[in-house]
């Protein structure tokens, strides 16, 4: 598939889903698959969110239920709340201030949930064989698991706090049986579950949409719509910090300006479609080109001209490269009736910035550039090289200052 092509594709599939009601958007597997890598990254802030909400919730149960010494001594309670408020805090502060650990805990936290919810289901059952009511608190607990969890995924945690639910409700059925308290127990639960769960799941489908409209609108700025390349503002971005990767790393970078030859005859006698249709397919040798290794970049610099940029490449491996690309262009046979043979060729110009040299990306494609204007004014269809003078920051000396002040 050409670049061009997935792009377009693409881009149609984000449009199609941000046009039908919210309710209804289905991801593709990749989309899926993007989203949630997307969505982990982001819920660093949503645990801390959720945490400060649960503890909150708490906090109003335990002012409203009253605080009472005699509370604080009851074992059961003290082993629950301890229990789960030390899962909370963990949790919460470990996926909010340690960077590098909440994308796996962000996957671990709907298994977490489920082991403090059947302890909580365990424990109520052992409240019962001791012959003690399970407290009220534990469907307070669980209100406050649903609603930590409804700040994840609906689809992997509403299974988990639906299950657990349903335990702790039938524990307060044989428990309670019947009483009012037991009633308005049950009710309060089931009504908490159905609230926090469509609040979840809505609030999930509207992040869904706002994520959808920033791939759309990130899409839509970075890449080139004809050719599917990237933009030169998204290159310009790519390389730089490319470039100072290879500075720090001691490699080098090059890059590869190139544009083809006689393009204004080709949409002169062929149109400007079968012009188009041309940079497509060269783009697709480009990108392939870029794409060999991961770590390049290819891009459409404006009109038909390309700018390529190899990570850890000196200039007689681009120059290669180059070569490798003229080649295959020159093997498309796309008619250009006015061109030296008949077919579309391109010229090339490379520049690199040696091992241990530090360069503006500028400076690069200037050189690019000079070597471009050569490979034309030599006769086309080839490759050329510039060198780079590297920029040095050296102290001028006092005798150098004070002669320049003369
Ligand atoms: P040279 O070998 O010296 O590069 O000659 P050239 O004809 O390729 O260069 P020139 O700069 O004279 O013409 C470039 C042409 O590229 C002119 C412009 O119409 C065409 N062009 C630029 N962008 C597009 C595009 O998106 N589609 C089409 N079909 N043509 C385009
Ligand atoms: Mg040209
Ligand atoms: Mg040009």
């Amino acid at each position: 598939m050409t670049p061009a092509s997935s792009e377009s594709r693409l881009t149609s599939e984000l449009q199609s889903l941000l046009a039908r009601p919210i309710w209804s958007q289905r991801f593709s597997r990749r989309l899926e698959l993007r989203f949630r890598r997307d969505a982990a990254e982001r819920s660093t802030r949503l645990t801390r969110g959720t945490f400060t909400l649960a503890l909150l919730i708490l906090a109003v149960y335990l002012l409203i239920d009253g605080l009472t010494v005699q509370r604080l001594t009851d074992p059961v309670f003290a082993i629950l709340v301890a229990g789960i408020g030390g899962s909370l805090t963990l949790i919460g502060a470990a996926g909010s201030y340690v960077p590098h650990w909440h994308h796996s805990l962000m996957r671990l936290l709907p298994f977490i949930m489920l082991v403090v919810n059947l302890a909580m289901v365990a424990a109520a059952g052992r409240c019962l064989t001791l012959g003690l009511p399970p407290p009220t608190e534990l469907l307070v607990l669980q209100l406050i698991n649903i609603q930590l969890l409804s700040g994840m995924s609906f689809r992997t945690t509403f299974p988990v706090a639906l299950t657990t639910t349903a335990a702790l409700i039938l524990i307060e059925i044989m428990n309670g049986s019947g009483s009012i308290s037991s009633i308005q127990d049950i009710s309060f639960v089931i009504f908490a579950l159905l609230t926090c769960s469509l609040g979840s799941f809505l609030s999930e489908q509207v992040m869904r949409r706002s994520w959808l409209q920033g791939r759309l609108l990130d899409h839509l700025a970075n890449h080139d719509e004809l050719t599917g390349l990237y933009n030169r503002h998204a290159l310009i971005q790519r390389a730089e910090v490319l470039m100072q990767k290879a500075a720090h790393e001691h490699c080098a970078v090059s890059v590869i300006l190139c544009d083809i030859d006689f393009f204004k005859r080709l949409n002169d006698r062929r149109g400007h479609l079968a012009g188009d249709e041309a940079l497509r397919d060269v783009s697709e040798v480009l990108h392939q080109a870029a794409a060999r290794r991961g770590t390049d970049i290819a891009a459409r610099w404006g009109g038909e001209e390309f700018l390529l940029v190899l990570y850890d490449c000196d200039s007689d491996a681009a120059v290669a490269r180059a070569e490798a690309a003229r080649q295959h262009i020159e093997r498309l046979l796309i008619p250009n009736p006015d061109a030296a043979n008949g077919y579309l060729t391109m010229s090339f110009g490379c520049a690199a910035q040696e091992a241990g040299a530090d360069l503006a990306l500028n400076a690069l494609v200037g050189a690019a550039d000079t070597a471009l204007y050569r490979a034309k004014s030599e006769g086309r269809n080839r490759t050329c090289v510039q060198g780079v003078a590297q920029q040095t920051t050296q102290t001028p000396s006092p005798d150098a200052i004070n002669s320049a002040m003369q």
